[in-house]
C-alpha cells in the first residue's frame, strides 16, 4: 500500500488535510510532501514561531517546507 503524503504549503507552511495538494489561500504556491516539524499555532499573535513563519491564522503549519 502506497503511503499517504501529507502535504506543506511553500508559502504559508500550513498542513494540509490529507489528499489536500494546494493550499487554499496559496494556489500558486508549490506544495510538498517533503516538510519538517509539526507545529500547532493556536494563538498567532503571542507565539514567536507564528512570527518567524509570518503565520497570522491559527492552525498546523510545518516549520520547514523543503522547496527545489
Ligand atoms: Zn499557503
Amino acid at each position: 500500500m502506497a503511503k499517504k503524503v501529507i502535504f506543506a504549503c511553500g508559502e504559508c507552511h500550513r498542513i494540509l488535510e490529507e489528499g489536500i495538494d494546494e493550499c487554499n489561500a496559496h494556489p500558486d504556491a508549490h506544495c510538498t510532501g517533503d516538510w519538517q516539524g509539526y507545529v500547532v499555532i493556536l494563538n498567532p499573535s503571542r507565539s514567536e514561531i507564528a512570527k518567524k513563519l509570518n503565520v497570522e491564522t491559527p492552525g498546523n503549519y510545518a516549520l520547514k517546507v523543503n522547496i527545489r
